[in-house]
């Protein structure tokens, strides 16, 4: 009897994830997001220029969350390139918060008592008009260009680090494998007591936190903080719900920083709304950031004397836990500085 050779083997191409499909599927031209919404009218407002510099990004299902029609919608403000970007301001440079005096060159940054901040990657699944990331790409700074290897030997050379925080960029944009190898090699370091992750991904792009992705999250040695960033209320939908529920379904903490922006979340209700909102989906408020002072982003400063009428409007109407830290960074300050 013949037989036929075995086919030699071919290795089975699997497709991407699902949510790495939906990443790459955002939305990047501005005149499509806003003739999707029905604001052609709005076009007008864009700047190439703005868009050139640090391109429009934003997932669909962020857009889906978005009003039909509003050109004032707080979701749209937060990603649309504007002409005001443009405009120079005194004061808003392109290191506001002193991280390029504190990285080491490593991915790292030190900057307060027993954390090291590990910039894990320097990609994120949507762009924020105010965000520092638009004048550092990153692409030469992250930790993971190395391997890690220097990242991981400063945090164990350095016995007063208890808790490594994971930023960006956004950290849960690198694959579950990615996120795996760091934190193997991070296991094997004594004196860490905690994690902690930076992700805007629960909020822009809930399709991340899928069953791979909690797997890595139960299996990790340390109690793990989530620090999400959802500047609105309208930032939570079901999908959004659901994701955080896993989260807390695999045993993580589930805070929320914001960042106070004019135009979409300075007045009480909004703030209040989100603070509710939040906590309705198993999140506790964290910190409320003052602007920072990045070129580009002067039209959403709201000035400190407002902010703090603004905080202490809020103090006075939730419970005290729902009142998130209204703070700025300060390059040299040993923590984020109260109001
Ligand atoms: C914000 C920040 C932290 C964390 O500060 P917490 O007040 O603990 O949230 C740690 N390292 C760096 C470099 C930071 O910017
Ligand atoms: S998600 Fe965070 S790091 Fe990414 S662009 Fe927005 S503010 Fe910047």
């Amino acid at each position: 009897m013949i037989t036929a050779a075995p086919e030699p083997r071919q290795p089975v191409p699997r497709p991407a994830p699902r949510w790495q499909q939906a990443w790459r599927d955002a939305v990047r031209d501005p005149r499509e997001l806003l003739s999707s919404l029905g604001l052609d009218a709005l076009a007008g407002r864009v700047s190439d220029e703005a868009a050139a510099q640090f391109p429009l990004r934003v997932p669909r299902g962020f857009v889906a969350r978005m009003r039909h029609g509003d050109p004032h919608d707080p979701l749209l403000r937060q990603v649309l390139p504007l002409d005001a970007e443009m405009r120079p301001a005194t004061g808003y440079g392109l290191d506001a918060v002193g991280d390029g005096a504190a990285r080491t060159g490593t991915g790292v940054i030190q900057k307060y008592r027993g954390r090291a901040l590990l910039v894990a990657t320097g990609s994120c699944a949507i762009n924020c008009r105010y965000c520092f990331r638009r004048h550092f790409p990153y692409s030469d700074e992250t930790a993971a260009r190395e391997g890690w290897r220097e990242a991981v030997a400063l945090i164990r050379a350095d016995t007063g680090v208890e808790e490594v925080l994971l930023s960006g960029g956004d950290p849960l944009s690198l694959s579950n494998a990615k996120l795996a190898e760091l934190t193997d090699v991070l296991a094997e370091i004594p004196h860490l007591r905690r994690l902690r992750i930076h992700s805007r991904l629960p909020v822009v792009l809930p399709e991340r936190i899928e069953d791979g992705l909690l797997a890595w999250l139960a299996g990790l040695p340390w109690p793990v903080t989530l620090v999400i960033h959802a500047n609105h209320a309208n930032e939570f939908d079901d999908s959004v719900d659901a994701a955080l529920g896993r989260l807390r379904g695999a045993g993580v903490h589930l805070l929320n920083q914001a960042v106070l922006l004019r135009g979409v979340n300075d007045d009480v209700e909004a703030l209040a709304d989100l603070s509710e909102r939040g906590f309705a989906a198993g999140v506790l408020p964290y910190y409320l950031h003052q602007l920072d002072r990045v070129a580009g982003a002067a039209h959403f400063e709201v000035d400190d004397a407002r902010a703090k009428t603004l905080h202490a409007a809020l103090a006075a109407r939730l419970s005290g836990y729902l009142v998130p830290r209204l703070v700025r960074e300060v390059a040299g300050d040993t923590g984020k500085r109260p109001l």
